[in-house]
């Protein structure tokens, strides 16, 4: 089996993976940074996001898992002090996986000439890269209403306790395969009017951004930032390709949930 180890880069996540390479290179296991079978992540959930950022083409093929050196993390919910047992799952179990819904972000331009693909694991966000955000939305080809407001949040059900649950948005079960689209403060007045409510928007249901004037538009994917001019649309569903994660016990979803935003047990 092929592994490859990301770190967050502090001296803790650092002295952490190092430990972990030396185990799984002791049970014969061959470090691979480019073809890993298994990805270990350690530091937090934002580590995560990096390794899948990093390995995103080939997601059929790599199953990821996660340490978190800091809080509980949702994708990072291995202890530091369970890495030895993480190790010895890793190398004498065969590992069960578990496949978390993706959001695929197509991006068009005025021009026509080209098309922008994104995967993300927790959101898109669309703001306007100059004032007030203002587009056309579309759900499964019917326009559904004109936003405005500082922008739109898309999110994956394993990204719903993100961004996602900062506006308000529902926290949803990452085994629902579903989109979640939630508000940034909306104008509502007697002109303006959005829904003022997140949508969720099942498999077969495709939501459509569509510009209403040419202004640089502002789309963070995960944690990445990049900033498209002349967009003609920005299409939203969920992806066919899934993340797979590696399991070696169980740690329900709302279990986690609850430990992250309710109470330790
Ligand atoms: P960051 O600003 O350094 O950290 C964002 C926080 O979100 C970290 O505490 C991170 O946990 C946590 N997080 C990431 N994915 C999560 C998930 N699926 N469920 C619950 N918490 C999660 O940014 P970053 O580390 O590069 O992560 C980018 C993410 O930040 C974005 O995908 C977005 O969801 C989130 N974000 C949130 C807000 C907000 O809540 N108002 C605003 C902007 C961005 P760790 O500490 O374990 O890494």
């Amino acid at each position: 089996m092929k592994f490859a180890i990301t770190s967050k880069g502090d001296q803790a996540s650092n002295s952490l993976a190092d430990t972990m390479r030396e185990y799984l290179l002791d049970f014969e296991f061959v470090s691979d940074e480019e073809e890993p079978d298994i990805v270990i992540s350690v530091g937090g959930d934002g580590t995560l996001l990096h390794a899948f950022h990093r390995y995103y083409k080939r997601l059929d093929k790599t199953a990821f898992v996660g340490v978190h050196t800091g809080h509980l993390g949702f994708y990072a919910d291995w202890l530091p002090n369970e890495v030895e047992k993480l190790v010895i799952a890793i190398a004498k179990t065969p590992f069960q996986v578990v496949e978390y819904p993706l959001l695929e972000v197509i991006i068009r331009y005025l021009d026509g000439s080209r098309e922008t693909q994104y995967l993300a694991l927790n959101e898109a966000t669309i703001k306007s890269s100059n004032g007030t955000l203002v587009i056309d939305v579309e759900i499964r080809g019917e326009y559904f209403e004109t936003f405005r407001g500082d922008g739109l949040c898309i999110s994956t059900p394993s990204g719903s306790t993100a961004y996602n649950k900062a506006l308000g948005g529902a926290i949803i079960h990452p085994s629902i395969e579903a989109i979640q689209v939630a508000e940034m403060a909306s104008i509502n007045n007697r002109v303006f009017r959005t829904v003022g409510s997140p949508l969720v928007l099942p498999k077969h249901h495709t939501c459509v951004l569509r510009s209403v004037n040419d202004t640089g538009l502002q789309l963070t994917i995960d944690h990445l930032t990049v900033v498209h001019e002349h967009v003609k649309s920005i299409q939203c569903r969920v992806a066919n390709q899934k993340v797979r994660f590696v399991r070696f016990r169980p740690f329900p979803f709302w279990n986690r949930v609850r430990d992250s935003f309710v109470a330790d047990k």
